[in-house]
């Protein structure tokens, strides 16, 4: 029987199993199917507070995993399938282990979604980003393509304009989900060229660094080729909330909802970071929720001593 089970080992989580660890609680951390979260796809992170000099993504991580074994976590693989919260101890199902606790936090995630092109995932931190924040530092002054017709798309393409020389707009329909102001916004940045309605049929990488892509009209024959040197795919994330569907509040797109700070309608279940959030998605954000999270499972169970 574990006092808290923490799902997921990105930055909320380990933020949260250090906290957790900290206060004796010697926490179980469940790994799931991206160990380390979307920090360990990313490659320098510069806008973590304490890094003037920035960090790798997974070395950000190993810190953080190691600091939380120091003080007690326990780690174990196994991607959740099951959760039963309906009664105290909770039961969660990973793989074949059924593991008991008293309080869990969730902080499963959420993934980016990619264009499902082959060898797309190596080329993320080699011109390939779902960050727009995160890396369109890098992009100084060289030519980029944002792909999406959501507001994220036209956020991305604006903000990244701040830096890139030209923003390319790929999206595959000539109508948009953004909002028209977001639109309106992109439209008017001379910087950014829309170019509609287009997929890409392939990232061009011969090196194994994206140097460009080869595009395919979606309603003519036609294909086109641009060269650049980054791609930023925006084509949504997607909430790793699927074991909670009728277990625990969600949005209409899956993110759990949080009540006062990490507390949710199950008393004894807390959540933080990205699956909860897909407003700010920082790094530094989910460790203050995972940090927020841990300390409300610990009072939880000060204040449930049976
Ligand atoms: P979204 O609204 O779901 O849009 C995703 C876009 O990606 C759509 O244009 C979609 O095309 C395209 N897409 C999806 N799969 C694709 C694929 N396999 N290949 C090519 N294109 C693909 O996602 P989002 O832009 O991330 O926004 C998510 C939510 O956050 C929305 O509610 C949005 O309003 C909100 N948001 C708000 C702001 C803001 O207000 N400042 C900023 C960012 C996000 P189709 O349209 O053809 O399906």
């Amino acid at each position: 029987m574990f006092n808290v089970t923490i799902i997921g080992s990105g930055c909320a989580g380990l933020t949260a199993a250090i906290y957790a660890g900290r206060a004796n609680l010697r926490p179980l951390v469940l790994d799931g199917h991206e160990p380390g979260g979307q920090l360990s796809l990313t490659t320098h992170v510069e806008n973590f507070p304490g890094f003037p000099e920035g960090i790798m993504g997974p070395e950000l991580i190993e810190n953080m995993r190691r600091q939380a074994q120091k003080f007690g976590a326990e780690f174990r693989s196994g991607t959740v399938t099951e959760v039963d919260l309906t009664r105290r101890p909770f039961k969660i199902t990973a793989g074949r282990d059924v593991h008991e606790t008293k309080t869990l936090i969730v902080a499963a995630g959420a993934s980016a979604r990619l264009l499902g092109l082959q060898g797309e995932k190596e080329l993320i931190g080699r011109g390939l980003s779902t960050c727009a924040t995160c890396d369109g530092y890098f992009f100084r002054g060289k030519a980029i393509a944002v792909v999406g017709g959501g507001d994220s798309a036209m956020e991305e393409a604006n903000f990244l304009s701040r830096y890139a020389s030209k923003v390319y707009l790929i999206h595959r329909r000539e109508e948009f989900r953004a909002s028209k102001i977001m639109i309106d916004r992109a439209r008017a940045n001379p910087k950014v060229e829309f170019v509609v309605p287009y997929v890409v049929e392939e990232i061009l990488s011969p090196e194994g660094l994206v140097n460009g892509v080869r595009l395919r009209n979606t309603k003519a024959t036609e294909k086109r080729e641009i060269t650049l040197d980054g791609i930023f795919v925006a084509i949504g994330h997607d909430p790793n909330s699927t074991a909670f569907k009728g277990k625990l509040e969600m949005d209409e797109n899956g993110y759990l909802i949080a009540r006062h700070g990490s507390l949710t309608s199950v008393p004894g279940v807390f959540i933080a970071g990205d699956v909860q959030d897909h407003r700010y998605r920082q790094a530094v954000t989910a460790a203050g929720s995972g940090c927020m999270a841990a300390i409300d499972a610990e009072k939880f169970l000060e204040e449930h001593k049976d």
